[in-house]
Order: structure tokens, then sequence, then C-alpha cells
């Protein structure tokens, strides 16, 4: 296993192609846009923390080698895994108080190891054993995998085969003996700039004329033809100054997302794991967004575990800590912090084994876990805003606080109780500025895919007939054979009853008679 210095050290090495605000960056490791989330990506190397989120948590025991690896490379083997992967994940969240990255690519392991597995039963491919050798390199190396399902998508009323421009979905260009050519792009890549690998797969079901696109595979970061164009965030010039304004100033904000082109790529045939096999490509969307939208109860639990913290800390500071409604507001950002955790918990603890014998989440609940999140943490953040008051708005910058002129102004007027310095009371109002809004919010609500994407999975495994049907007994019109059994057996209570009565009646007769 790679420890995080050692991760650092490893990108180092790499020659990704990075631009960011139109300029080719060379050392984007060190680069004040990127390096936040290397340092929150890192801290997934960091087994030491083991600790700190229990026994077991950070790491696994490999089904393939029998070997202690980073569980961010393990397969699901039971529900217990789906729950620590839970609390792996909020207790790093806890410490970056941001998207730590890497769980995508994990995710994205997790769904082709046992769609290969359905693949290859129903076409006769080999796909789940290229997978197997590919997976086990990575547990080996303790390598960071980028998962890459969302396709740019052009007019989204078209498949597509359909499309103007037919790169608009990732497709195969060339076809050769030892392997294919691709071309196309994936957008809002969370980590890809700093992930050793990009695991690419379809981001929609697909149809014959689509057999180009039902493309899965895996290729180093840096294999020439791949360019990541960096995104603007909506804090990135702070942090190009540094300082305490950028708020978490040691992780960032967000997950660091990235538009990655594939420009004629070459993919050798050991690292392809769907080539063609459009009747599967449904399946591996819906695999890995339910492993994905597992997730978001983990890590924005512990996102909001730092942004309640930073509450309770700014009333304190402000003297209304002890205000009721303040109070009362904390408690309900708590409520919805657990709420979001329990769906993630629930939807793990109900995972069930698949054909290749993996544990897969109740996709289902894994859905509603991750529509719950798209607006418990808006609410959270609202709560958190009204918490805090205007100040998020108006604070004056770390350049006019060290000014010699007027910085004794700002101590003196951004200053809340008398013990507590201004500057505390700005960092952590800076802190909670950086938590609930901008490009942090977004992710809440489109990582994982947008909430109809969730809301199409729940409306089909709903069971609206059966819930039907449960009314419809229950209103008289139809009869489940619980009713049936139920009215029976009152109708022979009323029988017994009355028999007994009858008896009785008979025996007064009988004593009343001369
Ligand atoms: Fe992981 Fe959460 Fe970031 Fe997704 S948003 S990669 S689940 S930390
Ligand atoms: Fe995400």
């Amino acid at each position: 296993m790679m420890t995080p210095d050692e991760y650092i050290a490893s990108l180092r090495d790499m020659k990704t192609v990075v631009y960011w605000r139109g300029r080719r960056i060379e050392n984007w490791v060190d680069h004040p846009a990127i390096r936040p989330h290397i340092n929150a990506a890192a801290l997934t190397y960091d087994v030491d923390l083991e600790h700190e989120t229990g026994d077991g948590m950070r790491t696994a025991i490999s089904h393939l080698t029998g070997k202690r690896i980073n569980r961010f490379t393990h397969i699901h083997q039971n529900p217990e895994d789906l729950v620590k992967k839970v609390k792996a994940l909020r207790g790093i969240a806890q410490k970056t108080g941001s998207c730590f990255q890497r769980c995508v690519g994990w995710d994205a392991l997790n769904a082709i190891y046992g769609a290969t597995y359905e693949m290859d039963e129903a076409e006769g491919t080999d796909y789940h054993q290229r997978f197997r050798e590919y997976l086990l390199e990575i547990q080996e190396s303790d390598k960071m995998c980028d998962g890459a399902m969302t396709d740019p998508k052009g007019d989204r009323s078209l498949a597509p085969s359909k499309q103007e421009d037919p790169d608009q979905f990732l497709r195969v260009v060339e076809r050769h003996a030892d392997g294919v050519v691709v071309r196309g792009a994936k957008a809002h890549q969370t980590g890809a700039v700093n992930s050793h690998e990009i695991i690419a797969m379809p981001t929609i079901a697909m149809g014959a004329d689509d057999a180009d696109y039902a493309l899965s595979f895996a290729v180093p970061m840096d294999t020439p033809g791949i360019v990541c164009i960096f995104g603007r965030q909506s804090n990135d010039s702070r942090k190009e100054e540094g300082g305490l304004d950028q708020g978490n100033a040691c992780f960032g904000a967000v997950g660091g997302e990235a538009l990655v082109v594939f420009e004629d790529v070459f993919v050798p045939n050991e690292r392809l794991f769907m080539c063609g096999e459009y009747d599967f490509a449904g399946m591996l969307v819906e695999r890995f967004a339910a492993y994905h939208r597992q997730n978001y109860g983990g890590c924005k639990s512990g996102v909001a575990d730092v942004l309640i913290g930073a509450c309770a800390a700014l009333a304190s500071y402000q003297g209304t800590a002890k205000a009721s409604h303040i109070r009362d507001k904390v408690t309900e950002m708590g409520h919805l912090a657990e709420t979001m955790y329990c769906c993630s918990l629930a939807c793990s603890h109900e995972g069930s084994p698949n054909a290749s014998g993996q544990c897969f989440v109740d996709s289902l609940l894994a859905n509603v876990t991750k529509l719950n999140v798209s607006r418990h943490i808006y609410e959270i953040a609202r709560v958190a805003q009204d918490i805090a008051g205007g100040l998020l708005a108006t604070i004056p910058s770390e350049q006019d606080l060290d000014d010699p002129e007027i910085g004794k102004y700002v101590e003196k007027y951004m200053k809340g109780v008398a013990s507590v310095p201004a500057r505390d009371r700005i960092r952590i109002a800076r802190l909670i500025e950086a938590l609930s809004g901008g490009t942090a919010l977004v992710e809440s609500m489109h990582g994982a895919g947008s909430p109809q994407a969730m809301k199409v999975v729940i409306q089909r495994q709903l069971q609206l007939d059966r819930k039907m049907r449960l009314a419809t007994d229950l209103a008289g019109i139809t009869e489940s054979t619980e009713t049936q059994a139920t009215k029976a057996r009152m109708r022979s209570q009323k029988r017994r009853s009355e028999e007994i009565k009858a008896a009785e009646l008979q025996s007064d007769e009988m004593r009343s008679e001369p």
C-alpha cells in the first residue's frame, strides 16, 4: 500500500497533460488550483487513520490474493464491506471537509467486476478474466483510478449514433489486431488530473446502432492523446492568492473536476472490458450509479459534520450559542445529516450477492439516498447561512485585516465575544462560506447523476402494481390471502360464539323448566 507521501511522489512521475484557464500547467502537483484536491485524495492513502474510522475501515483483505489492501481497491464481498465503505467515507470527509475523489474509481472497479462476469456468461466473451488481471494490478500497485461515465452528450434528444458530431459520446474510431483507437470526451471528471488511471464506461443504455459507443476500458491518465482541462471553481482566484480567504485552504471546497478529452487514444485489448456489447451498456451504467449513489450519505454527512461544528463554533464566537433558536437550528442540521447517513447505511445493510459473488447495494435505497442528499445538503447549507448571519457575504479580505492602516478597524469591528480574536471569527466564517455555497453545493446536486436520474430508477423499482393491490385489498375491492384468512377466522369465531350462546340458552331453558 502507498502512503500519502508516496502517492503524491508517484504523481510527479506522471506526464498528464493539464490545462487551466488557457495555460498548460506543467507542475500541476504543486499548482494552487489543484494541490488542495491532491491533499484530499492523499488522505485515502492514510490508512493510519484507521483508528479514527474504526478497525478494518480503511483496509480490506483482497478476495484475489488474501493480502491486506487499501479498501479503495477492494471488491465488496458482503454487506459488512458496504457498511465499512460508508463509514470510511464519512470519516475521511470529516477530515477533508471536501470530496476526496477516489470513490469514483472504486465504484467503477466494482461495477465492471460484476457486469463483465454477467456479460461473459451471456456472450461467451472473456472480459471478466481480463478485468481480474487489471484489478490485481491496481490492488498490488494501490493506484488511484478515476471512474469516467459522463459523456458530453451533445443534443440530449438524440442517441449517440444520431448526433451531428459523432464525438459527443466516446467511441471506437479504429480497430486493430492488438487494440482499438478511441475518440471523444468525458465531462465533470472528479479527481481526473490526480488519478493514475482512468476507467471509462458508457453513460446511457444503447441500441445496435450505438455499438461503437458501447465501450469500457482503462488506460493510464498520461496516455498520449488524453488532455485534462481543469474546471473553474467559485473560489479559485482565492486559491491562487493563498491565505485564509479560501476557507478550506488545505483540502479545497469540492472534488477538482476536469473535462477529459480522448483525441485518438490507443487502448490495448487487455484493457478493454466492453467493446460493442450494447445490450449491457445500461446494466453497467446502473451498477456504477447505484454504487456511487450509495456513498453520498457517507461523504456528505462527513462534510455536514464539519459545517455543523463550524456553525456551533461561530455562534459561540458571536455570543449566540445559548439562544434557543440557534440550538434548534444546529439540531435540525444534525437531524438532516444523520438522515443522509441512515440512508447510506440502509442501502448497504440490504446489499446482496450478484452472479459474480460480489455484494451489490440495494439499488432502490441507494437512489433514495442520493435524492435525499441532493435536497438535504441545500437545507443544511441554508440553515448554516441563517446561523452565520450576513457576515458571510460582507467579511473584509485578509489583506484588509493585515493592512497597517485599517487592519485595526477590521480587528475591532469584526470581533464578537471579547475573548475570541477577530481573525478566528473570520476564519470560521470563511469555512462556512466555502462549505455552504458555490461549487460545493452543485456537486451534491449533480454528482453521481442528477435528481431526475434517481427518480427514473425509483419509479422503475416502486412496484406500483403491488402497492395498488395493497390498497384495493384493504378497501375491499380485491382480497389478499391474508384478508381471506382473516375473514374466515372471524367467521369461524362468530360461528363458535353463536354455538356457545345457543348452548347457554338451552341450558338456561332446561334449568327454568318446572
Ligand atoms: Fe467520493 Fe463523495 Fe467525492 Fe463522490 S462526492 S468521489 S462519493 S467523496
Ligand atoms: Fe461525486
